[in-house]
């Protein structure tokens, strides 16, 4: 076996498309705060100024806090109701804790800034809803999924497609000329 003893990285490069303006940013340990950008329950990125949506305001904010928090304590209340967990005092916690929270997010107890917090420590950024992605409210539409519609709409045999188009391009670079508009 051959042992590496150079220098070694925990960095990885990370890129993010933004699912509007189509930019892409990309560079070693990149979090999407860096880029001004959210990313949704499916996946999808995009800027925060690319959105119709404010996603920093206390209203999208408070509305994603009561969803987590009610989640939370269903999920904390189901783990509690199993015999055997070897995570009781855990889940104990987090009921009490999220409902002491929601208690006090609904009696209006939670000023902005502490919403704020609150959303950076449920991970807001990384789990928006799907209410403020352009992508899953289809004010915008992924290429990848309008594909995968198309083949299935004209039930295309994708093997058969490949053949022929290795038929009719003997390289790739003519294939890709023949793309263009
Ligand atoms: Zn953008
Ligand atoms: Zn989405």
């Amino acid at each position: 076996m051959k042992i590496r003893n150079g220098f070694v990285s925990n960095s990885s490069s990370s890129s993010f498309t933004c699912a509007v303006c189509g930019d892409e940013q990309s560079g070693m340990d990149l979090c999407l705060s860096e880029c001004e950008m959210f990313e949704c329950t499916n996946g999808h990125t995009f800027h925060e100024e690319c959105v119709k949506a404010d996603l920093n305001s206390p209203k999208v904010q408070k509305a994603y806090m009561l969803d987590q928090l009610k989640a939370a304590i269903v999920s904390a209340t189901k783990e509690l109701e199993k015999t055997n967990n070897s995570h009781h005092e855990y889940y104990k916690k987090r009921l009490e804790e999220s409902t002491k929270q929601l208690k006090n997010l609904e009696a209006g107890e939670v000023d902005d800034d502490e919403l704020d917090d609150m959303c950076d420590d449920w991970e807001f950024r990384y789990n928006a809803p799907e209410g403020v992605c352009p992508i899953c409210t289809m004010e915008k539409f992924d290429d990848s999924d309008i594909r995968r519609y198309v083949f299935k709409r004209y039930e295309i045999d994708t093997d058969a497609l490949k053949v022929e188009i290795k038929e009719k391009y003997p390289t790739y670079r003519e294939f890709q000329l023949s793309l263009k508009d």
